[in-house]
């Protein structure tokens, strides 16, 4: 049999996917990449961090975070994995996935904090509701922390951004033992002004680029807050183009190689 030569490209192109898998897919000229961002020659290091979760699209993450071999942290929603709280039925079920997806977080090696139990303004909570939520929290995920301290990341910022003006928010969280991850770069990505072509990605690229350049914290979200099971699906199913774009300019690292005030806590 003649095989025509467009027959001959569609097999080239589907053996080289089939060997190279899907990065190929996204190879991308990293020359280009550093001139479209004014990107300088050093790489940066950097960590992914993924908000409001578990969600419906937390598997899809992971499963690109495998691929391209990188850990990442996951600042967790408490009410989300809060199973106990719903009756029987669908919304119950739903819940024993987001746990199994939290056990699958842990079990590749990711690390993992607590984004409080409900997603408030912590600054503006009576002592009482700040020190309840917080608490909450903790005794949900307490099984599930891999760092020594463990990991709080506060809703909006607001306690770590506003420190000075509103000091109880941060003392709670030390009297609980925790210590804050904030971040270096936010990728916008719950705004649905962003949700369209690269813009997600143009607004980390020009972060860790423009100027003297950052390195460290990436903030992605994987979960809605305000929605108990769907997750970021415009995040979810845009990352693994964006990944290879970022690794042009920046080594993925892990969390406490980022940040030395946190130590990876040794797993029983
Ligand atoms: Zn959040």
């Amino acid at each position: 049999m003649r095989i025509h030569p467009p027959h001959f490209f569609i097999f080239l192109a589907l053996l080289s996917v089939f060997f190279f898998g899907q990065t190929s897919v996204f190879a991308v000229d990293c020359d280009a990449v550093r001139m479209k961002y004014h990107c300088p020659a050093q790489k940066h290091q950097i960590h992914l961090s993924f908000d409001d979760g578990v969600g419906s699209v937390t598997p899809k993450i992971l499963d690109i975070l495998k691929r391209e071999n990188i850990k990442a942290t996951f600042l967790i929603l408490g009410n989300k994995i809060d199973c106990a709280k719903y009756p029987a039925g669908q919304s119950l079920e739903l819940c024993k996935q987001r746990f199994k997806t939290l056990k699958r977080i842990k079990r590749e090696g990711h690390d993992i904090g607590s984004h409080s139990y409900e997603h408030y303004h912590h600054s503006k909570l009576s002592p009482v509701a700040l020190k309840d939520t917080i608490t909450h929290s903790k005794q949900l995920l307490a099984p599930f922390f891999t760092t020594e301290p463990p990991i709080f990341r506060l809703p909006y910022g607001d306690g770590w951004f506003n420190q000075k003006d509103a000091p109880q928010v941060m003392q709670a969280l030390h009297q609980q033992g925790f210590e804050h991850l904030g971040w270096e770069m936010t990728a916008y990505d719950w705004n649905p002004k962003f949700q369209k072509g690269d813009l997600i990605l143009d607004n980390i690229m020009n972060q860790m680029c423009t100027g003297k350049g950052r390195n460290g914290v990436i903030l992605y979200h994987d979960g809605v807050f305000e929605n108990e099971h769907e997750g970021r699906l415009f995040t979810a199913n845009n990352l693994a183009r964006w990944i290879p774009t970022m690794r042009c300019v920046a080594d993925f690292k892990s969390l406490t190689e980022i940040k030395k005030k946190f130590k990876r806590k040794l797993q029983k």
